[in-house]
């Protein structure tokens, strides 16, 4: 997407998506923006190994965030992407997976069309998809799974605030962004609004880097394992039969033996 209203000195803003790390990942347009930059806001969920990408010319300004410490607020987020565009410059404002999913990209967007820059929006593979397809998780799956959800698990006055009847319901995936956290109190209100206790889930750590680590069980059982290993984000819950089947899958689980040949 791209808009052109009222211009001042001709610099544009792009919102890039940078998927969920593992460089190849990036879209052919992300990738090339990436190799040209000029000036690049990033925060500390976009890879090192996408960061690698940039040319040495280009100005490096991280803006944060890890779990509510922001190197910089929103607000002033929004302003330095508009002054450096009023400057004339091409700014990139790089973020992790997909920029509309749970990664403020439309507020950054109603900033920036309030403020007439021009903006381009670059889609990303979100973490859902690409961490999912790396632990061989089917998100859907015939018989197993009709539906989808992505939530946030960003504790709100320290509880989730779901709709836990809606997500308890059989055959359907829920996926959790957020949520390490929250994990023990998503577990025992699924349970307590009539999820199966049995039902599979996972936690994935870093996933598609080289790093990922998968830790799996039940919602009966994964808080206390959980607890046991020492997690740290970023972590994406996934809960649902599918799950299971990703244990049946593990052979994709080495993101480094099946990326593409080099040529
Ligand atoms: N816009 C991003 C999400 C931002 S919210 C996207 O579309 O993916 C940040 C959350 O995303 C993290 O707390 C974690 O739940 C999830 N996440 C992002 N990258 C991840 C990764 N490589 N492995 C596991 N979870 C990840």
């Amino acid at each position: 997407m791209s808009a052109s209203t009222a211009e001042e000195g001709g610099g544009e803003v792009f919102i890039v998506g940078t998927g969920p790390g593992d460089p190849e990942l990036l879209t052919l347009r992300a990738a090339r923006l990436i190799t040209h930059a000029d000036v690049v806001l990033y925060d500390n969920l976009v890879s090192a190994d996408v960061l690698a990408l940039l040319p040495e010319t280009a100005e490096r300004i991280y803006v944060g965030k890890r779990r509510n410490k922001h190197a910089l607020e929103q607000n002033d987020i929004n302003q330095l992407m508009v002054e450096l565009a009023h400057k004339g410059r091409k700014v990139l404002r790089l973020k992790g997976g997909d920029p509309f999913i749970f990664g403020r990209g439309g507020e950054e967007l109603e900033y920036l069309a309030a403020s007439g820059v021009t903006y381009h929006m670059v889609p990303g593979i979100t973490a859902a998809v690409g961490v999912s397809a790396y632990a061989g998780i089917p998100l859907t799956h015939r018989h197993l799974a009709q539906s989808c959800t992505f939530v946030t698990g960003h504790l709100q006055d320290g509880s989730m605030n779901l709709d836990w009847p809606m997500l308890a319901r059989p055959r359907q995936t829920v996926v959790v962004y957020m949520g390490l956290p929250g994990l023990p109190e998503l577990c025992a209100k699924l349970i307590e609004h009539g999820r199966d206790p049995g039902t599979p889930i996972a936690i994935i750590q870093e996933g598609t880097t080289p790093r990922q680590r998968i830790v799996e069980g039940t919602l009966a059982t994964l808080p206390e394992r959980a607890a046991a290993q020492e997690l740290h984000g970023p972590t994406l819950i996934i809960v649902g039969e599918v799950v299971a089947l990703g244990a049946k899958l593990a052979g994709l689980r080495e993101p480094l033996n099946d990326s593409a040949p080099d040529v």
